[in-house]
Parts: structure tokens; sequence; C-alpha cells
């Protein structure tokens, strides 16, 4: 086989990030585009020894799954990569994607799982649910200010507009986004160019809170003052919505999007939003879940798990803006979280204020150093911030895609929680801690329900409930 060469291939499966999986003359292929059940003519874009990439000639004949993608942009731009897929047939991978990855990566008996497993949460409108969006910034060949997303595998930007707007990002971003190009053409204001590291401008932070229509403007800017501010808040106070307007200093030559400085230039530096009747305030640079409506479901699940009856010591690692620690307040007797963004910590202290709600407490680190200086391994007696720290009935783990640090594991082990829920958004690396927690027999796997936060890519949620059984 030769880069370019044609060849048919039947598609057989769908890849971690939703390229579709064939096979031809003894190799794996992968095809971006293609769906299980699809027969297509294609050729070959990248050769390795037992493996290569294709790209799409023609269908020849398609998956009975495939809908017809409702956007033009897509396959184009790097947003959605399962658009051409049925939603049931979306949500049908995503559980077998928890399922398979606790079973081969997790150790877990197919018996037991199929006895644990819930079926996944989906969206029951799985459009215009992203409530943030980071719009990279650019110049088109004749100087034009563009918005819109990055190309596949590429930073090409495939400009959205008030005709194209995104399918699963906010309506009302389209016109945020299209009065920042009008005041940076009116005033001259230049795009950043990564390749050359000049220019103004890089990317364009729009958050919404879908419960209260709450729109917080962030422009991350490669220089230490913005060039026309009063002319921007001029123009984009008035637009209904927008209660914050910021920039963000970034003079970074690398893909890192945001900065550690953000200036507040006109209304709140937090937007609000609502998880069930809980108030959330929330910075530019902290963490939330971008789909509010699917985030209840799953804090309902974590809730439903935690089976609290008031009197227990909780502990959320991996806290945020305090989501899940508030979420669960009301029915602990205490709650501590831990996180690493001091914004993050300063808005969940702020949040509990504002819900009023007493029994929880933050605390910002790393929570692998944090939770250690709680538990002196076997007296428990370190209690620096009160009663119960060091011996939690509940612990909550939500950690970034990489999971939780392995010295972390170790001391929930240690500590001897009675349940651990884990909320995870990367089946692989959930499978391999649910594996350490199971493996000396003390925790069993009870409970595991994948939740679909982001339609049509492959992302997928889970809540599970580790239980001490001896
Ligand atoms: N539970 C929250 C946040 C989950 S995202 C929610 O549902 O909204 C994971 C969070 O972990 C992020 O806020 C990130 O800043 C934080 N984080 C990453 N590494 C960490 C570490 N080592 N210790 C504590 N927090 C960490």
């Amino acid at each position: 086989m030769k880069k370019n060469e044609k060849f048919e291939i039947l598609i057989e499966d769908l890849s971690k990030d939703g390229s579709g999986i064939g096979h031809y003359g003894g190799q794996t292929f992968f095809v971006r585009g293609g769906l299980p059940g699809d027969r297509l003519r294609c050729a070959a874009t990248k050769l390795k020894k037992s493996y290569g990439f294709a790209r799409i000639l023609e269908i020849l004949s398609p998956s009975a799954d495939r809908v017809d993608p409702p956007c033009k942009l897509y396959p184009k731009c790097g947003g959605c990569q399962i658009l051409g897929l049925s939603y049931e047939k979306q949500l049908e991978y995503k559980q077998r994607m928890v399922e398979e990855s606790l079973a081969r990566i997790g150790g877990f008996q197919r018996e037991l799982l199929e006895e644990v497993m819930e079926p996944i949460l989906g969206m029951e409108h799985p459009y215009h649910y992203r409530n943030k969006a980071q719009y990279p910034v650019g110049e088109g060949t004749s100087g034009e200010i563009q918005t819109g997303f990055y190309a596949v595998h590429s930073h090409r930007i495939i400009p959205a507009t008030m005709e194209c707007p995104c399918i699963i990002g906010q309506e009302s971003d389209a016109k945020i986004l299209a009065v920042i190009r009008k005041w940076m053409a009116d005033e001259g204001v230049r795009a950043y160019d990564e390749t050359l590291g000049k220019g103004e401008v890089r990317h364009i932070l729009l958050r919404t809170g879908v419960h209260t229509g709450q729109k917080l403007v962030c422009l991350v800017i490669n220089s230490n003052r913005l060039s026309a501010e009063q002319s921007l808040v001029e123009r984009l106070s008035a637009v209904s919505g927008v209660c914050s307007i910021s920039y963000n200093i970034n003079t970074r030559r690398d893909n890192v999007i945001m900065g550690e400085q953000t200036r507040t230039i006109w209304g709140s530096s937090r937007m609000e939003d609502r998880i069930g009747t809980v108030r959330f305030l929330i910075s530019p640079r902290s963490f939330y879940q971008v789909n509010a409506v699917s985030t209840e479901k799953l804090y309902r699940k974590a809730l439903e798990y935690a089976q609290l009856t008031g009197g227990e010591n909780v502990w959320d690692l991996y806290c945020g803006i305090g989501t899940i620690s508030l979420f669960l307040a009301s029915a602990a007797k205490q709650v501590y979280g831990v996180e690493v963004v001091p914004d993050a910590v300063e808005d969940a202290r702020k949040n509990a204020e504002l819900n009023r709600i007493k029994n929880a407490e933050f605390i910002l680190g790393k929570a692998e150093e944090v939770l250690p200086q709680y538990y002196d391994g076997d007296a428990r007696v370190i209690q620096q911030n009160g009663q119960g720290a060091s011996h939690p009935d509940l612990v909550v783990l939500d950690p970034p895609r990489k999971g939780c640090d392995a010295r972390l594991l170790s001391v929930v082990l240690q500590m001897a929680p009675q349940r651990i829920v884990y909320v995870s958004c990367d089946p692989a690396t959930l499978a391999r801690d649910l594996k350490i927690l199971a493996q000396d027999g003390r925790y069993a796997l009870k409970k595991a329900c994948p939740v679909d936060m982001f339609g049509h890519s492959m992302g997928v949620e889970t809540c599970t409930l580790m239980e001490r059984v001896c």
C-alpha cells in the first residue's frame, strides 16, 4: 500500500476520536467521517506499520445510521465529530465505550457490569447546549476580521457567522461576535497572527448562563492593554444579556488559550447561572461544565449514589467553583472542597455565601497534596478545619481527563470512606483509577451511569459508585 492509493473499505467501528475504523490489506484504517456500516471508497493519506489513515472519496453505500448533518460547516469544522450519526446511535456507542473501558482497562467482569451499569442519560434536545465557546480570531485574505472555529487538525479559521451559527453553541453568540468584528474593523484593532506573534485579539471567550440569560464576554489579547476599550464597552454593553466584559492577557507563543491575568472593564467580574436550585457565580477562567442541563442530571446521579442522610462528612476533590459540593451540602453534615485554581476557590466561597450554605469549606491546593495533610496514617488526629475532616463518610472525585494522582487514591483508600462517587469525563482514566480502588477487595463497584454532556462529539461523562465492602 502506498500513500494516495485508492481502495474500498467497510467501516466496522468508531475510534475514541470519532473516526470510522475498518480493515484493508491486513491493516487497520482510521477514516474521518466514516460511520459503522458505511461502504466507502477511500484514499490512503498516512501510513504507519500496522495502521493508516484514509479520506473518503465516495460513499458507496451509506450506513443505516447516517442522518443529514444539520450544519453546513460539518465536516470541515473540527468541532463535532459524529454529527452525521443518528443521536440514538451516538448514545449507544457512548454506553458501549464506557462499558468496554471498565471491562478492558478496569478489569471488571462483564456479568458485574451488566448488573451495575445503568442506561446512558441522553439529552432531550441535543442542539445549542454548549454554554461556553472560545472563538479564535483571525484575518481573511483581504484583511477582513474572522471569528469562528478551527478546521480539523489545523489553525485555519472556519468563519461562524450570523447566517451559519454553531449548531451546538448559543445562537446569541453570533450577535456578540458580529459586534466585536465590527468594532475591530472600525477601530483598526488587528487580529493576532500566531505565525508572526503579532496583532492583538487572539480569542473571544463567551459564556452564557442558560438559566439566567446572562452573558460573559472576555477578549484574550496579546498585549497588556486593550485598544479602543471605551468604544468596545459602549457597543457590547448595549447587547441584551451582556453582564460582564473583560480582557485576559496572554502574550505566550503557544497554544494555551488563556493567560493568568484578567481585567474586568465593564459590569460584574462574574456571570451567574443555576444548577437545580443552587446559584453559581462563574469567573472567566473557572471550570464550569459546558452543558448545564446534562450537568443537573449528572449531579442528581451523584447525589443519588451518595445516599446522604444528613450526618455525613464529605470531601469533594477537584471541586471547581464548588458545584458538586454545594449541590450535596444540604444533604450532608459538612463538605470540604479542594481545588487548584485560585479564581475557582474564590468563586466556590462566594457561591456558598450566595446560597447561604454554611457547611461547605473550600481549600486551595492540589488534591494529592491537601488530602494527606488531613490524614496522618492511622491516628486520624489532624483536625485543622473542624471535626470529621480526617474521616470522611463520602469522597467525591471529579478530576480532569488525566484522572487522579496515584498518591491521592492511596490516601483515599487509607481514609476508608463508606462510599466513593467518582465522576469522570474520560472512561479510560476512570477505569484505570477504579481498578486501583478495587484492587485489594475493600471496595466494590456498585453503580455506573454514563451521561451525555457533549452530543455530536465522542465525549461522555460517567458517574460511578464504589462502596466499602469490608
Ligand atoms: N467538580 C467540578 C470541577 C470538575 S473539573 C465541576 O463539576 O464543575 C476538574 C477540576 O479539577 C478543575 O476545576 C481543575 O482546575 C481542578 N484540578 C485539576 N488538577 C487538580 C489537582 N491536582 N487538585 C485539585 N484540583 C485540580
